[in-house]
């Protein structure tokens, strides 16, 4: 029997119904309206249903483990600070297992895009709690109902600097896909959490109840240079406010390096680097 040739990329093999569907094409818009030649960017992926897009997009990449994507995308970012580098992520990745390395990350204002997909379950090991699940949600892993309150992610990053918070839905195509270019051209640390239905472990936050749970920061007149407004929106409980929470310029972390003042480090010339002194304290 004739085999078919493979082709690459892979199709899709998430669920129907699955918010990571628009993402991707949302990502996919976004930077094909960059500006800027994909080989430009290189997309690291945590684990997870949201990581299993590196299958999917025909681009660099490289794929992490489970809440390490970050480290790995701040180092790139170091070795080649030309290209525009974004983390795909989800809730349990960067909350949960990697929630350090998201913290200093932020502080540092080291310039990632960090798109996290928060379902509020763990999906790919099949439907567990994460840090975002509701409190009292019965899950796989809670048959009773979850007993902690759930992480805010908006305040985290606005407690810990970083200087593009934005929550959008996974529904809303060209509003995320508008926003993950705003976040791409940002020079610094720049979340984007967005709501992702889960249609298999999570069905009842389906696009109905994030229509009626959700409310547009543009629409209120939310000034996104405000950060104790951005504060007062984050911690909202009755809606879900989506749009930019906060901005601001302040210089990333690879533009206070010195040795990256001359060029990139992988065009560094390592002929006439002197490791005479260091080797000898080695001796
Ligand atoms: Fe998407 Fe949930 Fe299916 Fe994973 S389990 S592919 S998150 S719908």
């Amino acid at each position: 029997m004739n085999q078919l040739p493979q082709k690459y990329p892979f199709l899709p093999t998430w669920c129907p119904g699955c918010g990571n569907f628009g993402i991707m094409n949302a990502i996919k818009m976004a930077i094909a309206k960059s500006g800027h030649p994909k080989e430009k960017f290189v997309i690291v992926y945590d684990i997870g249903c949201s990581g299993n897009m590196s299958d999917f997009l025909d681009m660099y990449g490289f794929h992490g483990l489970h809440g390490r994507a970050l480290p790995p995308a701040a180092g790139i970012k170091l070795a080649n600070h030309d290209l525009k580098v974004i983390v795909v992520i989800g809730d349990g990745g960067c909350y949960g297992e990697g929630a350090t390395h998201f913290i200093n990350l932020m502080r540092g204002n080291h310039d990632i895009t960090v798109l996290v997909h928060d379902n509020h379950r763990y999906s790919l090991t099949t439907g567990q709690m994460s840090p975002t699940t509701d409190k009292g949600e019965a899950t796989k892993s809670t048959p009773e109902g979850s007993i902690e309150e759930p992480l805010n992610p908006l305040a985290l990053a606005i407690s810990n600097h970083a200087t593009f918070i934005a929550r959008e839905f996974s529904g809303a195509i060209p509003q995320l896909s508008a926003r993950i270019g705003e976040a791409i051209s940002h020079e610094g640390f720049a979340l984007i959490d967005m709501l992702q239905i889960c249609s298999v472990y999570n069905p009842k936050q389906d696009l109905r109840w994030y229509r009626e749970h959700t409310v547009s920061l543009e629409a209120e007149g939310h000034n996104s240079t405000d950060k104790a407004a951005a504060w007062t929106q984050a911690m909202r409980e009755e809606k879900l406010p989506v749009g930019l929470f906060f901005k601001a310029d302040r210089p990333a972390y690879h533009s206070q390096v010195s040795e990256l003042q001359s060029g990139t480090l992988v065009n560094h010339n390592k002929s006439v680097v002197d490791m005479t002194t260091l080797l000898q304290d080695y001796r």
